[in-house]
């Protein structure tokens, strides 16, 4: 519990209006995507590094926990105050202080919304790739802290391809400035690399410079639906084979169409057993080009349909059909445990095939939808708290998923970090040796263990 005299130094730090140690209003600030609760003793938000070094140095110095947090979008638990303290929301930072179209870079504030970023930059002729479904909610301070990654991997890389230069704050209030502001720089230890995903562990990012490319001249999204997960998954390998690299290259399994079919207004065949959903871009001649192979491709493997959007309404009708999947599982079941786990790509089929069968031996249904091209796959293994016994058999899926997932070459988590939800399951896939090291790192950031307490690590 944090005293009066601390809120009082809190509360002179940001400034009138800037904290709120209201009960009625923390619960707002004590959970994210994953839906976990704990409740904060109090939100801070601070609006310069300054006035977040001193937050921090006062945090380190009467040891209570600071929680950075962005718009909480977060699907480990990265936000969630599981040690109470003050959660720091970085809504202040909202500022994009530069594009700058000679040098292809954007400097930000991480409290800027993703998606505004990204037309902000679009509009001057250039392209941020970064696109996590979630870019319409989450910041891009979230988003670094997370390593986010999203449709467009496949073909752009994730976050940290783009993060060229950080200014953080150490929890014990040092300000920093990590990595370069050109295009090239080897200068020491890859600190910027260290810090992006490291959930909010390391330091509070206050600034980030970020590498753009030119926007593409024409983009094409197309939608195909196969009998079975093999066909599609074969022609996914197919269109790679064929040196084309998607954008996006979603892959959607059957329980995933049954429930999405009833949402939304497409026309999917009724032999429907699992689905592509795709985009290209570049200039306008190969996406055309590529357009007619990926077609000819899907057919040459079975799809039941093909189709091209036409239009941008089109385009948005075949997105909806992907954001829509997460919410209508639940038609399944009221709860569910979504992982997103990554394997070799040439291995998915054998993962889905895998996922029949603990679905066969544990009675709960496992819809799995996600990044074909890339192998990452959201398995969302549904339950009801209220039926006996589902619950315990949802954490043993988990288990038997992860052991298969790492047998296979894979790792536990892809995109959405490690946070409070896969903490028990780290061990899993990092050696004791690579845990101590990543624990001898955090105290020498952190030596109080002030910062976001109770992430990562396995107690
Ligand atoms: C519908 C939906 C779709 C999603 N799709 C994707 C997807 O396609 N790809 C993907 O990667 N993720 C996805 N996510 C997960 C989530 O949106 C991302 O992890 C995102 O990066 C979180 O951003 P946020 O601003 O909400 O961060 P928060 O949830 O607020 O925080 C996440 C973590 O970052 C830390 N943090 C936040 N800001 C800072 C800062 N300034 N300094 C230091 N640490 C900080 C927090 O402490 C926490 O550990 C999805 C989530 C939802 C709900």
């Amino acid at each position: 519990m944090i005293s009066g005299d601390i809120l009082k130094e809190l509360s002179d730090i940001v400034g009138q209006g800037h904290l709120i140690a209201d009960q009625d209003r923390l619960p707002e600030f004590g959970s994210d995507g994953t839906k976990l609760t704990a409740m904060p003793d109090a939100v801070v938000f601070p609006g310069t590094s300054r006035e977040v070094s001193r937050i921090l140095e006062l945090a380190t110095r009467e040891q209570f926990p600071v929680i950075p947090r962005g718009a909480g979008s977060g699907m480990s638990g990265g936000a969630v105050p599981v040690k109470g303290g003050v959660v720091m929301a970085m809504n202040r930072f909202d500022r994009i202080l530069e594009i700058d179209r000679e040098n292809f870079i954007a400097r930000v504030e991480p409290g800027v919304i993703t998606a505004h970023l990204q037309e902000r930059v679009e509009k001057s002729g250039l392209f941020y790739p970064p696109d996590p479904a979630s870019a319409h909610i989450s910041t891009i301070g979230g988003n670094v802290a997370e390593c986010a990654g999203g449709l467009r991997a496949v073909k752009y890389g994730v976050t940290r391809d783009y993060v060229l230069g950080l200014t953080v704050v150490l929890p014990t209030g040092q300000i920093l400035k990590t990595g370069v502001e050109t295009m090239k720089g080897v200068a020491g230890y890859d600190l910027t690399r260290l810090i992006v995903g490291s959930e909010g562990t390391l330091a509070v990012i206050t600034a980030i410079t970020l590498r753009l490319v030119p926007k593409p001249e024409a983009q094409k999204t197309m939608l195909a639906f196969f009998p079975d997960v093999s066909s599609a998954l074969r022609a996914a390998s197919g269109v790679i084979s064929e040196r084309i690299v998607p954008t996006a290259l979603e892959f959607m399994d059957r329980r995933s169409i049954e429930c999405v079919r009833q949402e939304i207004d497409l026309s999917i065949p009724d032999e429907a057993g699992s689905m592509l959903l795709m985009e290209i871009d570049g200039d306008r001649d190969l996406v055309e080009r590529e357009t007619k192979k990926i077609g000819s491709v899907c057919r040459r493997h079975r799809a039941l349909s093909f189709q091209e959007a036409s239009d941008k309404h089109d385009t948005e009708r075949f997105w909806e059909a992907r954001r829509n999947i997460s919410p209508s599982l639940y038609r399944l079941r009221p709860h569910k445990v979504s992982e997103d786990i990554v394997v070799p790509r040439s291995r998915m089929d054998e993962l889905v095939s895998y996922l029949g069968k603990i679905e066969r031996d544990y009675g709960l249904p496992i819809p799995a939808f996600g990044h074909a091209g890339d192998g990452n796959l959201h398995v969302n293994i549904m339950y009801d708290r209220e039926r006996k016994g589902e619950s315990e058999q949802a954490q043993l899926i988990v288990q038997v998923l992860f052991r298969k997932v790492i047998e296979m070459g894979g790792t536990i988590t892809g995109e959405h970090g490690i946070g409070i939800t896969k903490a028990p399951y780290l061990r899993m896939e990092i050696s004791r040796a690579g845990i101590e090291l990543m624990a001898r790192i955090k105290k020498a950031f952190d030596p109080r263990g002030i910062l976001n307490p109770g992430k990562i690590f396995p107690t």
